[in-house]
């Protein structure tokens, strides 16, 4: 049996589990997935770990993804954005993280980038006459869900504008990605006034009924993502369906980050349908948990 899991710390209410399992059930493979909850300055250990158990493939979630950098060999993207998400191990296991050889270190990916884009793709754009290539993009964040999705927006084509409470940290990372500036939230009314997506890829939203962006500055051009998925429907998204936007929620960046590492590692087309449905009854079950 093939054995995958997550590393974070806590990973206690992760979907990441069942979102998986269904899709090695929907696809006749024998393998499970499994959360691992290592201590905070133990990842390399337990990356070295994995390896040696021959374990197939690892998720990595907060507090682990900028950290998890270090102890793999990061494909070109996941070293700009600066964290890893996915780990693959090469076949049959490896020396890991202090192997001098960097053939057979397992290698890093971050497929929230790839997540986030499929998600305004397929979800925001689907039913639109302009596409994300050459759309003008608002990013709210510059952590690591905002840098994995500004730099995911400039590779499908987008022009990125970054704005983040702290416009330090906005700037520094409009530097590094491609025809990006970067901006204070002050500046939201006048850069959304032209763009056609918006993302909020910082936490408000996540543990009050608070907006980042005020409604007056949103409009019905826009396709609105936000990448906080606790709760689904947050302020944010009702106040653009509001006011005509398309609104997408932040399970479908969550399935379809899913869905790249799952591609990543089994080379197959992963069955989204099977794993979408998962997430969201499973989603449903923690949040009827929770109450
Ligand atoms: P992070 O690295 O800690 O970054 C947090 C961001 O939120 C920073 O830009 C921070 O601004 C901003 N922020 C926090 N509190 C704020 C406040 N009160 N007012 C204004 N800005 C505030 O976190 P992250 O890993 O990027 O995650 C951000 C969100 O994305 C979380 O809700 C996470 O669950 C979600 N996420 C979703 C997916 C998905 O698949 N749907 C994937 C990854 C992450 P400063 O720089 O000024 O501190």
């Amino acid at each position: 049996m093939d054995v995958y899991g997550l590393l974070g710390n806590p990973v206690g209410h992760s979907l990441s589990p069942p979102m998986h399992e269904a899709a090695y059930e929907a696809r006749g493979m024998d393998a499970t997935y499994v959360t691992f909850e290592p201590d905070r300055d133990a990842l390399g250990d337990a990356i070295r770990g994995a390896s040696s158990l021959g374990i197939a493939g690892l998720n990595v979630t907060i507090p682990f993804k900028e950290g998890a950098i270090d102890h793999v060999e990061p494909d070109d993207l996941a070293a700009r954005i600066g964290a890893v998400n996915t780990i693959a191990f090469p076949e049959g296991g490896s020396a890991g993280a202090d192997d001098r050889d960097a053939v057979t270190r397992p290698t890093g990916h971050n497929t929230d980038a790839a997540g986030a884009v499929r998600a305004l793709r397929e979800r925001g754009f689907a039913d639109r006459d302009d596409s994300l290539d050459g759309a003008t993009a608002v990013v709210v964040g510059a952590g690591g869900a905002g840098r994995a999705i500004a730099f995911g927006l400039a590779e499908a084509g987008a022009t990125v504008r970054v704005a983040n409470r702290t416009v330090e940290r906005a700037t520094a990372l409009a530097s590094e990605v491609p025809d990006a500036s970067g901006h204070g939230l002050d500046d939201l009314p006048t850069l959304l006034a032209d763009a056609t997506v918006l993302v909020n890829a910082t936490s408000v939203g996540m543990e009050s009924d608070e907006s980042i962006v005020p409604s007056e500055a949103l409009h019905e051009d826009l396709v609105v993502m936000d990448a906080v998925y606790r709760p689904r429907e947050t302020r944010l998204l009702r106040d653009a369906a509001a006011t005509g936007a398309t609104a997408v929620d932040g399970t479908w960046m969550l399935l379809y980050q899913g869905a790249a590492a799952f591609e990543r590692w089994t080379g197959r087309d992963a069955p989204v349908a099977a794993m979408g449905r998962v997430l969201r009854s499973s989603f449903e079950a923690n949040t009827d948990q929770e109450r």
